[in-house]
């Protein structure tokens, strides 16, 4: 019998609407085999799987405005990320290493993984489609500023732009440089504008709603 434990087929009966790719139908029979030869439990694939879903990016956001109120906190992010996330419950859920690179007034840095789609799944939850997508692994390459631009960003020209690949091994968080006028804010305020997209480097942080006079 054959048993994928597959969100799409877990229930006998229930079929998915659309014919499966070619890549998705290789690895649901690779999935197979290796249950079937004893190397992996069809049950760990489903909890890595909920594990991974379980994340997404208000984890990283809590992370970047710890970083920002915290000095010491910012360093140990940047020197040793597994063991400065571990500090605030967050256990990264691969073998992969994390490394966080700082965007400051000199330096942005813009991650892409140009392999496939290595993503810093422990703290943002899965990756977006535009970040696996073949578009994106090379525009990223050839003209990181015109993709920042398409959302939205225009950096100045002296700002230097570092493009981070992240790799099965090293994966790469953005730690996106603190809006002006947050100056006295607590961190929940400041981790809400903490976007996916600014801890990928494609856009900055949003700015703080500037409360109008009465
Ligand atoms: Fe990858």
């Amino acid at each position: 019998m054959r048993e994928y434990h597959h969100d799409e087929s877990e229930h006998e009966g229930i079929q998915p609407d659309s014919e499966l790719s070619l890549p998705a139908r290789r690895a649901l029979a690779i999935h197979e085999l290796l249950v079937e030869k004893g190397i992996i439990a069809a049950d760990e694939v489903r909890e890595r799987t909920d594990a991974y879903r379980s994340r997404s990016p208000s984890d990283g956001a809590k992370v970047v405005a710890k970083a920002w109120t915290d000095p010491a906190f910012r360093k140990r992010l940047l020197d040793d990320a597994r063991a400065a996330v571990y500090e605030l419950g967050y256990t990264l859920t691969h073998d992969a290493e994390l490394a966080v690179v700082e965007n400051t007034s000199e330096v942005h840095h813009l991650v892409v993984c140009t392999l496939c789609s290595c993503y810093p799944t422990s703290l943002l939850g899965p990756p977006p489609d535009w970040y696996k997508s073949f578009a994106y692994r090379q525009r990223a390459v050839i003209g990181p500023r015109s993709v920042m631009r398409e959302f939205g960003l225009e950096l100045d020209d002296q700002v230097q732009v570092r493009l981070v690949d992240s790799t099965a091994d090293l994966r790469y968080l953005v730690l996106p440089r603190r809006p002006a006028g947050t100056e006295g804010m607590a961190e929940e305020e400041l981790a809400a504008l903490v976007t996916r997209d600014s801890m990928i480097g494609v856009t900055e942080p949003l700015s703080p709603k500037i409360e109008s006079p009465a």
